[in-house]
């Protein structure tokens, strides 16, 4: 999954680290690495990666991070594993 990359710079990941409460939940969902603990917050450490999936949003319970799911990336990549071939986004 780390060879998938976002168009750079239009991701709509968003991050309130005054209301994260650092439990570490969207580290662990997120499969591209995008999220990473600092200093018992957490903080975006590759916003580019950053395909749009989602679970972090879904998983974080005070709704610190958000991000409009089901757009760009992550379909297309969904479509190149059934089809076969590059995803047009990366
Ligand atoms: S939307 Fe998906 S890829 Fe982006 S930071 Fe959240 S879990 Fe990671
Ligand atoms: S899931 Fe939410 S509260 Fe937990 S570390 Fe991530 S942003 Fe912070």
């Amino acid at each position: 999954m780390k060879d998938f990359r976002y168009l750079p710079g239009v991701s709509t990941l968003v991050l309130d680290t005054e209301a994260c409460t650092g439990c570490g939940l969207c580290t662990i969902v997120c499969p591209h690495g995008v999220l990473a603990m600092a200093e018992k917050r957490v903080e975006i450490v590759d916003y580019d990666g950053c395909m749009e999936c989602g679970a972090c949003a879904q998983n974080c319970p005070t709704g610190a991070v958000g991000v409009t799911p089901g757009v760009g990336c992550a379909a297309a990549i969904i479509n190149s594993w059934i089809k076969g071939g590059k995803p047009a986004c990366c």
